[in-house]
């Protein structure tokens, strides 16, 4: 008896849950949602998903709230929408780290293949390899000359291990062969901060942080990793055209919501984050930093899901040859 009392109490909440979740899904959104970004504000990924809110935002009919929980590379802000509410009112706008941390990372607080629902790809931005104004060497072919002489002071910013400024840096060093000093920040945010101070020398970061600062002057750029020479930079040159042979990489950025959000609920992200991509000021935004929208067909939860899986596996043996893993 008491058995089926549990039961029938267990087949009563499983209904109202049901309910619950279905009467949500229809009338989404009801109140803010917060979007949680894994990396400190004014950053790359944080202009990036300010941008996207705002205009998701208007169509949505409520306020989307950017919160960022910076740290461990993107690692604790994505472990914190893994275990939030799945109802669609705790989202995640993280990069291609989202893939590399699932390799470099020997232990996660989630299961990055099984912890989240997708909505659909953002954009994809290119990066620029920097360095502070006085930094000596004038090109890259003399920067890369010059870190590999001068390789127990050259300092080089990141924002953690998994962070997309980490895996060009890591990139770089691989690729002229010559390990130098990292140092992580919550975010490239306060990196390029002190990259402005002349506290740290070198930084890889994607154009959505660097551009203002290599259009004013105030930092050194020396190569983007396009694979063609950007309309708002013309004069600074491919990595690929500059020296560095294979040197290319685009950094994607992705929204998520917890695993078991409705698929209502992240049907009608995904629809919003597709108007907003079409939103003229994004584009024009987008476009002065660099980059540009994902095209409709990837703002889309399959497209997402695809991309991260593809991604996870193009990494997996880049980053297991390297042999260097976090705890
Ligand atoms: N996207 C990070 C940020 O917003 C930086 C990074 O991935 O390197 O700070």
């Amino acid at each position: 008896m008491k058995i089926l009392k549990a039961m029938l109490g267990m087949t009563a909440a499983v209904a109202v849950s049901l309910l619950a979740n279905g009467a949500s899904a229809q009338t989404y959104p009801e109140r803010t949602i917060t979007m949680v970004v894994p990396f400190s504000a004014g950053g790359p990924t944080d202009t990036v998903a300010r941008l996207v809110a705002e205009s998701m935002s208007k169509d949505l009919g409520q306020q989307i709230v950017v919160e960022n929980v910076g740290g461990a590379g993107g690692t604790l802000g994505a472990g914190r929408v893994a275990s939030a509410s799945p109802d669609g009112y705790t989202i995640l706008l993280h990069h291609i780290g989202m893939a590399t941390s699932a390799t470099l990372y020997r232990k996660l607080a989630y299961d990055t293949l099984g912890a989240f629902e997708y909505v659909g790809l953002v954009t994809e931005v290119p990066m620029t390899i920097v360095a502070r104004k006085d930094f000596e060497p004038a090109d890259l072919k003399s920067l890369i000359e010059y870190v590999k002489a001068n390789k127990d002071s050259v300092t080089v910013a990141n924002a953690g291990i998994g962070a997309a400024s980490h895996l060009c840096g890591m990139m770089f060093m691989s690729a002229i062969q010559t390990p130098l000093t990292t140092v992580p920040y919550k975010g490239t945010g306060p990196a390029m901060t002190d990259l402005l101070g002349g506290q740290v020398d070198v930084m890889c970061d994607q154009t959505t942080n660097t551009t203002k600062q290599i259009k004013g002057g105030t930092i050194k750029a020396y190569a983007v990793t396009s694979p063609k020479r950007l309309d708002i930079m013309k004069d600074i040159p491919t990595a690929v055209e500059a020296g560095l042979p294979g040197f290319e990489v685009g950094i994607w950025h992705g929204i998520y919501t917890p695993k078991g959000t409705p698929a209502e609920v992240n049907e009608r992200l995904s629809k919003s984050l597709q108007v907003a991509l079409k939103d003229q000021n994004v584009a024009a935004r987008f476009a002065e930093l660099g980059t540009a929208p994902s095209p409709e067909a990837d703002a889309t939860p399959a497209a997402l899901k695809a991309k991260l899986e593809s991604e996870i596996a193009r990494w997996k043996p880049v980053i297991d040859g390297a042999g260097e893993y976090a705890d």
